[in-house]
C-alpha cells in the first residue's frame, strides 16, 4: 500500500510518468476512475505528429516520444506504424505554404520532401487527384490504433513492469504522501502525480483554474473496414490543417490560406474543423475533427459537424467506402499559452496537464523529463510556449 509514486489518471500522460518512473526501479500504482483506459487517450487518431509541432524543444520532445512509443510499442506487443504522414494541397495557396515550410528551418528534425500528384499516387491510393497541386511528405509520424495501444501499453506496465492498476477507483483527495479514494481507501507514496485530463476540476480545481486552461470538444468517426488489403499508407492532412498545427504559423503565405477559408467557408472556422484520416488496425478509417471550446460545448453532438468533416474530406480524398461506422466526441484539456503546465500544488504532489491536441504526440518524453528531472522547481519554466 505504499509506493513510490503514485498517478492519478490511467490515460496516456499518467502511463507515461508510470512507466518512466518504473524504469529506474520505482514501485508505482496507478488509479483511474473507470474500468479501464476511457478519456482522450482512447478517443483520437492515433497520430504521432511531430510535424505538427515547432521546431525547437516541442519538436524534440514529439521525436523523442517517436522513439519511446517504438520501445512502447515493441515491449508491449502493439503495432507502432511508421507510417509518416502525407499534407495535400488542392489549392495553390496550400502549396505555396508547403514549399516555405519546407525550404525553411521549420522542418527542422523532419524528414521531409514535396512530393508531386504521380508520387502522391504511388503513395497513397486515397488521394484525389482533380486539381492536386502536390503534397508534403514526412517519413516521421507514427500511427497507433489508440484503443488498442493503450490497454496493451497499460497490460505491459502492470506484468512487465510491476506496476499496480486500481481500476475503478476514484480518487477523491490528495494530500502530500497520500491518496484517498471515494470508497475511503488511502494508499500512501512519497511522491504523487495528478494526470487526470479534460475532468481537472475534481482534483485541485483552484490550481487548475488558475492555469486558465480551456476545455475543447472534438467530433470524430470511424468508417467501415475498407476492402481486404486496401492501405491509406502515410496519414493524410488537407489544406485546413495548415491552420491547426503551430508548425507552420512562421510561414507568411499561411494567411492567405487563412483568408480564403474565412470567406468561404466560415462554419469551417467557427466549428475549428480542420480535417485528417488516420486507418485503424481493423481497416477502418479514423476521421475528423472539430473543436468546440469551453460554453460552447454540448453534451449531444452535432450532424452538422460531422457533415462538414466529411465534405472536406471527400474534396481531397477518394476512399471505397465512406460508410460510417462509428462516431464519438473526445474532450480535452489546453493550456492557453503553453504546451502543458506542470506544477507542485503540494510537496511532492505535481499536476500535469494541458497538452491539448498533442498529448499522444509529446507526453511520453515530456514525462520521461519529469520523472529525470523531480524535484526540480525550474521544470515549470522551461514548458515551451505555445
Ligand atoms: C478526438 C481527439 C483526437 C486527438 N488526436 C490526437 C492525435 O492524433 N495525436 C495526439 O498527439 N494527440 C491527440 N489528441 C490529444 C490527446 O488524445 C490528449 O492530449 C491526451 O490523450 C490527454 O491524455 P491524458 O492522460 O491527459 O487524459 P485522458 O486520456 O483523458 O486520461 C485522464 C484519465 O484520468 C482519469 N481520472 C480523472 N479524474 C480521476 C480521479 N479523480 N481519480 C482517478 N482517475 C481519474 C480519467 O478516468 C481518465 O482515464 C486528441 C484528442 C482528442 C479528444
Amino acid at each position: 500500500m505504499h509506493y513510490d509514486l503514485i498517478v492519478v489518471g490511467g490515460g496516456i500522460v499518467g502511463l507515461g510518468h508510470a512507466w518512466a518512473a518504473a524504469k529506474q526501479g520505482q514501485t508505482v500504482a496507478v488509479f483511474d476512475t473507470s474500468p479501464k483506459a476511457e478519456g482522450a487517450s482512447i478517443r483520437n487518431f492515433g497520430m504521432i505528429w511531430p510535424i505538427g509541432q515547432p521546431a525547437g524543444t516541442q519538436r524534440k520532445l514529439a521525436l523523442r516520444s517517436r522513439e519511446l512509443w517504438q520501445e512502447l510499442g515493441a515491449a508491449a506487443g502493439f503495432a507502432v506504424d511508421p507510417c509518416g504522414s502525407l499534407h495535400l494541397a488542392h489549392h495553390d495557396d496550400e502549396w505555396a505554404v508547403l514549399g516555405e515550410f519546407a525550404e525553411s528551418s521549420a522542418a527542422d528534425g523532419l524528414d521531409i520532401e514535396l512530393v508531386s500528384p504521380e508520387q502522391i499516387a504511388k503513395l497513397t491510393p486515397a488521394a484525389n487527384p482533380s486539381g492536386l497541386k502536390g503534397g508534403l511528405y514526412s517519413r516521421t509520424e507514427l500511427r497507433v490504433t489508440p484503443p488498442t495501444a493503450i490497454c496493451a501499453a497499460a497490460a505491459y506496465l502492470a506484468d512487465g513492469q510491476n506496476i499496480t492498476f486500481h481500476y475503478d477507483t476514484a480518487i477523491t483527495q490528495v494530500d502530500t504522501g497520500r491518496v484517498i479514494s471515494s470508497s475511503g481507501s488511502t494508499w500512501t507514496a512519497e511522491r504523487i502525480v495528478i494526470a487526470t485530463g479534460a475532468y481537472f476540476q475534481h482534483l485541485f480545481p483552484t490550481e487548475h483554474a488558475a492555469e486558465k486552461l480551456r476545455l475543447c470538444k472534438l467530433q470524430m468517426m470511424l468508417t467501415g473496414s475498407q476492402p481486404p488489403g486496401w492501405k491509406l499508407g502515410p496519414h493524410i492532412a488537407s489544406g485546413l490543417t495548415l491552420r491547426h498545427y503551430l508548425s507552420f504559423r512562421h510561414c507568411p503565405t499561411l494567411a492567405a490560406v487563412k483568408e480564403r477559408f474565412a470567406k468561404d467557408a466560415p462554419l469551417l472556422d467557427e466549428y475549428g474543423i480542420h480535417v485528417m484520416a488516420s486507418q485503424a488496425d481493423n481497416g477502418g478509417l479514423i476521421l475528423g475533427d472539430s473543436h468546440e471550446y469551453d460554453d460552447d460545448i454540448e453534451p449531444t453532438d452535432k450532424a452538422e459537424i460531422d457533415d462538414l468533416i466529411l465534405q472536406e474530406l471527400q474534396k481531397i480524398m477518394n476512399v471505397p467506402t465512406w460508410n460510417i461506422a462509428k462516431r464519438w466526441h473526445g474532450l480535452y484539456a489546453k493550456h492557453p499559452a503553453q504546451m502543458c503546465f506542470v506544477r507542485e500544488v503540494r510537496p511532492d504532489v505535481l499536476v500535469v496537464n494541458g497538452f491539448g491536441g498533442n498529448g499522444m504526440t509529446l507526453s511520453l518524453a515530456f514525462a520521461e523529463s519529469v520523472i529525470h528531472a523531480w524535484p526540480n522547481s525550474a521544470l515549470s519554466e522551461a514548458v515551451p510556449q505555445a
